[in-house]
């Protein structure tokens, strides 16, 4: 069985993937801070599946990262499929986001999959496989109040469209997923119901996307069904355009 790892997977879409992905993969969960989220979700996985580990790790911490790998390969011997969706959204104008909000937005939303992807790929060469699906957002196009987390995605598209370039000869292929609103704690978070409403009224469908409807193209996108797609920034937003 190949082995996932999902980073941010103990809430959001991130969990959403690790349950429509189990019994079908070896799954490894990442969490940072919700330790008491992860567990709940190991214990679900594990009744069906025994194949499931959870790993502490702030995946903008390149120590902790490299930990996270060893301890993942120690029990399943390799990582096969990375999925990289850690990421937090903030929400100032540009004279208003202090320095240390900037960088923290960047290094974990982009400075992450940098340092999760550098570490998977050598073993993934080794295998002459490997799947790296990168979680963008529909705001990499810019959005106000929010140019730090659009900065970040946006350069989540460049780097997931470079890194398929450089690792087409290798039988690894890395694409990005693009949503747009999701209905997930980091949207109630941000945004009130008056809020909700009137982004709803802004997308066609009239509806935020359910976090197993990203799960759902991901399945699709991780497996050999989509094994001529590489270098793709795929968009899944309800015929909302940003
Ligand atoms: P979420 O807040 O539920 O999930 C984000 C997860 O990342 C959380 O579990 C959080 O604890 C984890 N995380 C944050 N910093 C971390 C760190 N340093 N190390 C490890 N884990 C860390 O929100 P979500 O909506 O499920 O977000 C998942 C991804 O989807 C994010 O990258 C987000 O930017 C992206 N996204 C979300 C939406 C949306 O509308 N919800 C739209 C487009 C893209």
């Amino acid at each position: 069985m190949k082995t996932v790892l999902i980073t941010g997977s103990s809430s959001g879409i991130g969990r959403s993937i690790a349950k429509r992905l189990n019994n079908k993969y070896n799954i490894v969960i990442n969490y940072n801070k919700h330790k008491k989220q992860a567990i709940d979700l190991l214990l679900e996985l594990r009744k069906s599946n025994p194949n499931v580990i959870a790993i502490k790790a702030d995946v903008s911490n390149e120590l902790e990262v490299n930990n996270m790998f060893e301890i993942a390969e120690k029990n399943f011997s390799n990582v096969d499929i990375l999925v990289n969706n850690a990421g937090i959204s903030h929400y100032s104008l540009v004279q208003e986001t202090n320095y240390s909000d900037f960088k923290r937005v960047i290094e974990t939303n982009l400075n992450s999959v940098f340092l999760c992807s550098k570490r998977a790929i050598p073993n993934m060469i080794n295998n002459r496989y490997g799947v790296i699906i990168n979680i963008s957002s529909i705001w990499a196009n810019g959005a106000s109040m929010e140019s730090a987390y659009s900065a970040s995605k946006g350069a989540i598209n460049s780097f997931t469209k470079s890194l398929a370039k450089e690792l087409c000869y290798e039988n690894i292929r890395v694409n990005a997923i693009s949503p747009g609103v999701v209905n997930t704690e980091m949207m109630n978070r941000d945004f009130n119901e008056e809020e909700k409403e009137y982004i709803k009224s802004q997308i066609p469908f009239n509806r935020f996307a359910s976090p197993d409807e990203i799960a759902s193209l991901l399945e699709y996108l991780i497996s050999d069904d989509a094994s001529y797609i590489t270098g793709e920034i795929i968009n899944i937003n309800g015929g909302f355009s940003a």
